[in-house]
């Protein structure tokens, strides 16, 4: 069998219609098929690739980190120094109050344990979240995902949970003594990059505090620099209680976090003990991987570049065809008429050598989250190619 008979017997299929490119080499901003073909990665695996494809710094630092140990011990019982070290370059670059790190395998994990720490710190069970939000794919982030097409087929799901309209100042009175935590993305990506508006991000930590309800912020897809600074509430004028980071976090390993003041992360040890565990969280090989693009992102000042880059695009996707184009730093939402149209444009895109795809709530958008070292003649090719091809 070849490998794409082995890939669409063998390997779990999720799409309709998967992209099935056979990848042999990914380097920087570009990825190479089995054909030789080249592409520019306008995806970076959907905002994971912040520093690039195999950074020299970050191979570097997996090879140390391979010479010495793997996996040793289920997380959270040994002293591992990619995890300590790891959480020393985050705390130190975060606001006090996000102090202490609980390292997951993935994402979605992170969107599980905030969860359940709210829930056991508060006491209480209600779960506010938004429509049109993505926090991941397993049944509790199932639960506070924002869009009942993807939500419905797996129910029964978690019950109390309350879907708020994002940037609705009104909806914010929903928010009560009952509510254990509410649950956000700083801006939201699978919705097309909406961000917040207004100061509704501080009204709606105030009202958390006003209510003691923890505030949850998930920077999974938006965090780590993508949007022009480290983290994408600093644009906003708050701290959450919580934040949940992923994707970027592991500089290409699996790594997910939630981050909180030890004062509430503590109670996830006692009544009961080892109350959130996993055996993978924290890997040692993905610690160092992530700890090494960390620092590449901040010695690098990969972020300085990030909002002209982002202007660049702007300026040079317009067209008739496309309607809207809506972007936060190098996160771009470019909308057509119509899912259909965005498809076609993708495939040819593909076929042109530039690799993209569409965002999960508004299938015609088309999506640019390239790796932040994307350069400027990348950014001009890419554009001219997508105008020549409308
Ligand atoms: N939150 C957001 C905002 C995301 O974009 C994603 C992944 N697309 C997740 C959570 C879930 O992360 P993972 O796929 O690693 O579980």
């Amino acid at each position: 069998m070849t490998n794409r008979q082995l890939f669409l017997t063998h390997i779990a299929q999720t799409s309709d219609s998967p992209m099935a490119l056979e990848i042999v080499k990914a380097e920087g901003c570009k990825m190479w098929d089995a054909d030789g073909k080249e592409y520019i990665d306008l995806i970076g695996g959907i905002s994971v690739c912040n520093v690039g494809h195999r950074h020299p710094k970050v191979i570097e630092a997996i090879k140390q980190q391979l010479d010495k140990y793997l996996h040793v011990m289920v997380n959270g019982e040994l002293i591992l120094s990619p995890q300590t070290e790891y959480a020393k370059l985050l705390t130190d670059n975060l606001p006090a109050s996000l102090n202490s790190v609980f390292f997951t395998a993935s994402g979605t994990e992170a969107t599980e344990g905030a969860m359940k720490l709210a829930k056991r710190f508060t006491g209480r069970t209600q779960i506010v979240a938004f429509k049109n939000s993505y926090h991941g794919s397993t049944q509790g982030s199932l639960s506070v995902m924002g869009d009942e097409y993807w939500r419905n087929a797996f129910r029964p799901l978690l019950s109390d949970v309350l879907h708020l309209n994002f940037n609705s100042f009104d909806d914010l009175e929903l928010i009560t003594g009952q509510t254990a935590c509410v649950i956000a993305e700083t801006i939201q990506a699978e919705a097309g990059v909406i961000m917040p508006e207004n100061n509704w991000l501080k009204a709606l930590q105030k009202k958390c505090m006003e209510t003691e309800a923890l505030l949850v912020l998930d920077e999974i897809q938006c965090g780590f620099g993508r949007n022009g600074t480290l983290w994408a509430f600093e644009q906003f004028d708050v701290v959450p209680d919580i934040l949940l980071l992923g994707k970027a976090l592991g500089g290409g390993m699996p790594l997910g976090a939630f981050i909180s003041d030890k004062k509430l992360m503590d109670c996830l040890s006692n009544n009961p003990v080892l109350g959130h565990i996993n055996t993978f969280g924290g890997h040692p090989v993905c610690c160092a991987s992530g700890l090494a693009a960390m620092k590449v992102l901040l010695d690098e000042r990969l972020i300085e570049s990030v909002k002209e880059k982002q202007e660049l695009f702007i300026s040079l996707l317009t067209h008739p065809q496309i309607k809207k184009v809506r972007s936060c730093g190098l996160m771009i939402a470019v909308e057509f008429e119509n899912a259909e149209e965005n498809k076609n444009i993708i495939n040819k895109l593909i076929q042109a050598g530039i690799f993209t795809d569409w965002f999960l709530f508004v299938p015609q958008c088309l999506r640019i989250v390239p790796p932040l070292t994307i350069s400027e003649e990348e950014i001009k090719l890419v554009c001219k190619t997508i105008i020549n091809l409308l």
